[in-house]
């Protein structure tokens, strides 16, 4: 709708994968971002918005955005000039280098950023400081999901299909995803397929408004994922749902996977996972006879040490059937952030360069450094994860930080240690455009731009590529992450391998440091983009028409085939026992983004959801004489916290569940478990064991 005096400006939701199509209103004469149109042709979202999209814009203009670099000084921030900032990091970088070396300096990156930033991130690190300490928050998001679809399929791409076909899919298995909070925009397709008569099953723990859909709720216990997969895999064997000529002829593993789901009774697969034989015998009924399944999975699965494990197994699951690389079948995760698929893909994980290629490859580091122009012998080995960062910090090898649109202050596992390890950094800088609670920490804060004020692409959880498009000047003396990035490698001297004037020629430059790659961007322009409204990866040439759907002909694995997995059940690294009894999980409201540091300043969002709770059974609750609203004291090995009980039967009696998105006394992550996946190095932030009392 277009009002008077106001431009819409085409672009996509700033916060989770969906990357729903909007329009943002620009009051014509103030030039300010006053409010959201949904976009009705945008084929993935189709005109449908959640409370966090309408509301996005608020942020914009938002009284609190930090619009001058700030210095610390005497434990105060005092506002400064873009010169004193930069001064004093370039003096502190170069004096902590020649000190310690070049890997004292660190970057922490995130993925809530377009495509062209993340792909800066890797190339600022290497290049521009010369460290191999680079990681980012999708660590804590989509690495068991990467780790998982490399092992099986060969490729990371989180959907294997196009969103649109969801409508005609016949059944869909739900894990760990309560969809219609944390992705509410896909629930319409859902809604359109059960309408033509399609089933759903979803595993959680707790019944969550996507379980309450459901024709089979699963309510294992958390951290029992890869029991049941294991359990329904026995079933669909036993039961000959097989589809045997799709295994021999596009799988491996298919003799090893017989044996190792063996033991997996439904007697045995109850015992372990609480799921009652019944739902088991059901659920692998539903699932073995409909001709398009999709299963699809999130962070209850994929955020346990055993990560890659459930991964592989429920993609080992949706393969039996054989169902990836077919109409409206196939295999999802749900990106949590909105570009967590595309901010993987281009080189800010510590082991990885642009177009998925590997660090301890010599054929990639030949190739990216050609692209970036230095010699291979300069390109730093991997480094370590997000966490392990911080371990590096005690140890005294990390000594400085730059954190970039990330707050691991909040976000990371057992926050104590890493607010720990901030304090312990002789300088940290963090680029933001809120004061953020990792933030508060720095030495430097750099005042960054909100997504409405830089254009780009980001790649949406299908693995279509989209525009984002700038709607406004950056706000006060605030700069994109991209020119602050420049800024800083000009002051190392190493301006000439960050010679750009716009973003364009950064896209430009990560299309050719993708091509070859297995996320190959390289057949795409801004102008295909725009045109064909999106573009599916890998794209190889400028005639190629994408790829909506993977894997049609063959796996990204070396043989071609896909590898199903015969994985046996492992138990969580935490168990409940005498001192601390119940399980702790954790996850997200509809009202809110990751670490809250933007809708905890949107006053509608806060109105609907202002803190968090623990959410328990009532038989749980009367252990402890808890009514609802009484106050909750809970500890782990690890911390303590005490918020409101929020008594309900939509939960499993042994357990507890807290949202996350709440900065320092109210952080659940001060309990979390940082043990860590030995593929993804994932921490296990849906299970650990927990104590409560009457507060
Ligand atoms: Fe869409 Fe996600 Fe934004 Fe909600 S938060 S409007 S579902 S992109």
């Amino acid at each position: 709708l277009q009002h008077d005096g106001e431009k819409l400006i085409t672009t996509h939701c700033c916060y989770c994968g969906m990357q729903c199509g909007m329009h943002i209103r620009v009051n014509e004469k103030t030039g300010k971002v006053v409010g959201v149109e949904p976009r009705y042709d945008w084929p993935v979202t189709l005109g449908k918005l959640c409370p966090k999209g309408v509301t996005a814009y608020q942020t914009v203009d938002h009284p609190e955005r930090i619009t001058k670099p700030l210095i610390k000084k005497n434990g105060k921030f005092v506002e400064s000039s873009w010169t004193e900032a930069l001064d004093l990091i370039e003096k502190n970088f170069k004096e902590l280098q020649a000190k310690h070396g070049k890997d004292a300096l660190s970057v922490f990156g995130g993925v809530s950023m377009t495509n062209e930033k993340c792909y800066l991130v890797g190339k600022y690190a290497r290049v521009a400081l010369g460290t191999r300490y680079v990681d980012y928050n999708g660590r804590f998001c989509m690495s068991s999901a990467a780790g998982g679809f490399m092992k099986t399929l060969g490729i990371d791409r989180g959907s294997t299909l196009p969103w649109p076909e969801l409508e005609h899919t016949d059944c869909f298995f739900m894990a760990g995803s309560n969809t219609a909070e944390c992705h509410p925009t896909t629930i319409q397709w859902l809604w359109k397929a059960r309408d033509k008569g399609a089933k759903m099953i979803v595993a959680d723990p707790r019944e969550t408004p996507t379980a309450r859909i459901a024709d089979v709720h699963l309510d294992l216990k958390a951290g029992t994922d890869s029991a049941l997969a294991n359990g329904l895999m026995h079933l669909i064997v036993k039961e000959g749902y097989v589809d045997e000529e799709y295994v021999n002829e596009r799988c491996n593993n298919y003799e090893e996977l017989k044996t190792s789901v063996e033991k997996f009774t439904p007697e045995y697969t109850s015992k372990i996972t609480g799921v009652s034989v019944g739902k088991l015998v059901k659920a692998a009924h539903i699932f073995g006879r409909s001709p398009r399944s999709v299963v699809m999975f999130a962070r209850g699965v994929e955020q346990q040490s055993k990560g890659v494990d459930n991964v592989c197994l429920y993609t080992s699951m949706a393969l039996l059937r054989g169902q990836i690389g077919k109409f409206a079948s196939g295999v999802a995760t749900f990106t949590g952030q909105g570009n967590g698929q595309g901010g993987r893909e281009h080189g800010q994980k510590a082991d990885a360069l642009p177009g998925y290629r590997k660090i301890d490859n010599p054929d990639h580091v030949n190739y990216v450094s050609g692209v970036w122009g230095i010699d291979p012998a300069e390109m730093p080995k991997a480094g370590v994860s997000a966490y392990e960062m911080f371990d590096e910090i005690q140890k005294g090898n990390i000594r400085a930080m730059h954190v970039i649109c990330s707050n691991p202050a909040v976000s990371a596992p057992n926050n104590h240690y890493i607010w720990d390890g901030f304090k312990k950094l002789d300088f940290m800088v963090v680029s933001d455009f809120f004061l953020s609670e990792t933030a508060e920490f720095a030495d430097v804060v750099l005042p960054a731009t909100t997504w409405a004020e830089d254009e780009g692409t980001t790649t949406n959880l299908e693995g279509r590529v989209i525009r984002i498009r700038k709607v406004k000047d950056p706000i006060g003396d605030s700069k994109t992450d991209w020119e602050i990035m420049k800024l800083i490698a000009e002051r190392m001297g190493k301006g000439s391998y960050f010679n750009y004037d716009n973003v364009p020629q950064i896209f430009e430059e990560f299309r050719i440091a993708s091509k070859g790659g297995k996320a190959d961007y390289s057949g795409m322009t801004y102008e295909r983009i725009e045109n064909e409204d999106g573009l599916f990866w890998p794209c190889p040439s400028e005639d190629h028409p994408g790829t909506p759907t993977m894997f049609q002909e063959t796996f990204g694995t070396p043989d071609g085939k896909a590898n199903l997995a015969a994985v046996d059940w492992q138990e969580p690294n935490e168990n409940p026992s005498d001192a601390y009894p119940h399980i702790l999980t954790t996850g997200r409201v509809v009202f809110h983004y990751l670490s809250g540091t933007q809708t905890r300043r949107t006053d509608f969002l806060m109105e609907q959801c202002p803190e968090p709770y623990a959410e328990m059974h009532p038989h749980l609750a009367s252990k402890y004489a808890l009514q609802d609203g009484d106050t909750v004291f809970l500890e782990t090995k690890r911390g303590s916290m005490s918020v409101k009980a929020r008594i309900t039967k939509a939960i499993r009696e042994d357990h507890v569940f807290i949202p996350y998105h709440w900065g320092k006394e109210l952080s659940v992550n001060k309990l979390t478990n940082p043990a860590l996946d030995p593929t993804s190095r994932m921490p296990e932030f849906k299970v650990c064991a927990v104590k409560l009392k009457k507060a």
